[in-house]
């Protein structure tokens, strides 16, 4: 099979000729149809050079995050998934034995990392010598727990913003969003802010406070639903008095942190400032600039700042069934699609997109 490899950090990716793997146990083997590419990744792929701590895919590497496809093989102990189902491949990546996997809170392993992209430290290399396949490939193995089924109406590139959508949906949850809420979305303009505004529609939140800088993609926010979506740029000055007034003078009930990497800190400080006493922050973002607290406001507001990292292939599920049904609407992403071979300019458009997180640019190996 073709694969796009990459063979050091400071390298363009290779397109190899390599095996075909077979799955073994509850693993299946996946054609890749579509693999998203997030502006992050060209971070990613610099940070293997100055970010040692974290786990990386050993060289030569098959990187690619967000693969959608469909099942050719199943393993021996993979019954129940069938050769032909369309699905999304989670690329969470666990132990599996130690308390916290055994628990059910994957998410908390000392090994967890995301396959075809990067681990949270250095324990996860494990995991990635038993997954060393990514998305940009023409086929890859993934464990039966990765898999999560798509409905018919779901494309393989609406699919393969699973990642950023799943991850939206998982801070919602989080921070206890809904119906009788109020949201703040800081960062509303990308990939995960555009997510995070369809999911919170899709989750019946009355009231969504788009923040962003780009006002023509704040206003295509906006639009996605006039009633119920308010918009502020942060050309504007800081959003704290504004999204206080836009929610009774007491502020939101729920930040989503969504901002890009090398957000200024302050941008974060006024958006979780703004937040209603009880508040919530769910912390999904690229900003990684240390922010000052001020530990007193946190217990006289009873306000909680949550990190939220992924989610689970459960989480998958709930996201793909909200697609099936509509109330999750993704037709308003645009698809830029790119061959395997030109990985290199996909990786570039990715980080020139003009309508921001409505831009989703795949690679269809
Ligand atoms: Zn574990």
């Amino acid at each position: 099979m073709s694969a796009a490899r990459l063979h050091d950090f400071n390298d363009n990716f290779h397109i190899d000729e390599v095996e075909i793997p077979d799955p073994s146990g509850s693993d299946v083997l996946v054609r890749v149809r579509a693999c998203g590419i997030v502006p992050n990744l060209k971070n990613v792929l610099a940070a293997a050079e100055f970010l040692p701590e974290l786990a990386f895919p050993a060289y030569p590497a098959i990187y690619g995050l967000d693969p959608a496809g469909e099942i050719v093989a199943v393993g021996p102990d993979a019954s129940a998934l069938t050769v032909g189902t369309r699905v999304y491949v989670n690329p969470g990546r666990w132990c599996g034995s130690c308390q916290q996997c055994r628990s059910g809170r994957t998410r908390e392993c000392l090994s967890y990392g995301l396959g075809g992209y990067h681990g949270f430290s250095s324990a996860a290399a494990g995991p990635f010598q038993r997954y060393p396949w990514g998305g940009f490939a023409e086929y890859m193995i993934a464990p039966a727990s990765s898999i999560v089924t798509l409905p018919a109406n779901v494309t393989y590139e609406e699919a393969a913003r699973f990642g950023y959508l799943g991850t939206s949906y998982s801070a919602l949850r989080r921070a206890e969003a809904g119906p009788a809420t109020t949201v703040l979305v800081n960062g509303a303009t990308g990939t995960l802010g555009v997510g995070t505004i369809l999911l919170a529609l899709a989750m019946g939140v009355p009231k969504i406070l788009a923040v962003a800088r780009d006002e023509n993609v704040l206003e295509s926010v906006r639009l996605l639903a006039p009633e119920r979506i308010v918009t502020h740029s942060n050309n504007n000055g800081p959003c704290t008095d504004w999204a206080k007034r836009e929610s009774h003078g007491e502020g939101p009930d729920v930040v989503i942190e969504a901002l890009g990497p090398g957000s200024p800190p302050e941008a974060t400080l006024h958006a979780l400032k703004s937040l209603a006493r009880g508040g919530r922050l769910s912390m999904i973002g690229g900003g990684f600039d240390s922010l000052p607290i001020d530990p007193p406001w946190f217990m006289m507001n009873q306000i909680s700042y949550l990190g939220c990292l992924w989610f689970t292939t459960s989480e998958g599920h709930d996201v793909a069934r909200m697609a099936s049904s509509g109330t999750l609407q993704l037709s308003a992403l645009t698809h830029q699609a790119f061959p395997l071979d030109r990985i290199d300019d996909a990786i570039a458009a990715a980080c020139s997109r003009k309508a921001g997180g409505f831009d989703n640019i795949v690679i269809r190996p």
